[in-house]
């Protein structure tokens, strides 16, 4: 599992899409516990799904509480994000929380 870091600096971040199958991240840049207590502008989803990829996808991907919480307080802080099913960081607008048809980023 990755760990989680407040520091956009960190040496583990990946920037951006993956072309090609790639493990998860090192770590992933969150909010602080500070911040994300300001309070949530979304619902606090745990799960998404790559429900807008070409070749189609479908796959169910579940974050820990930490990026979930940074998602529901600022929608547009990532750009991209892991699917398991293709093991890949793909653009935030190919995902659609689980559940509903509203866009991951949005
Ligand atoms: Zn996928």
């Amino acid at each position: 599992m990755a760990r989680i870091t407040t520091d956009p600096a960190d040496a583990d971040l990946t920037h951006g899409s993956d072309a090609a199958p790639a493990p998860q991240a090192d770590a992933y840049l969150v909010l602080s516990d500070e911040e994300r207590a300001k309070g949530f502008v979304r619902p606090v989803r745990r799960s998404y799904v790559h429900s807008k990829a070409d070749p189609a996808c479908g796959a169910l991907t579940k974050m820990s509480v930490a990026i979930a919480e940074t998602y529901a307080r600022d929608p547009k802080f990532y750009v991209g994000t892991y699917c398991v099913g293709c093991k890949m960081h793909r653009p935030v607008g190919e995902f659609t929380w689980d559940g509903t048809d509203e866009e991951v980023g949005s």
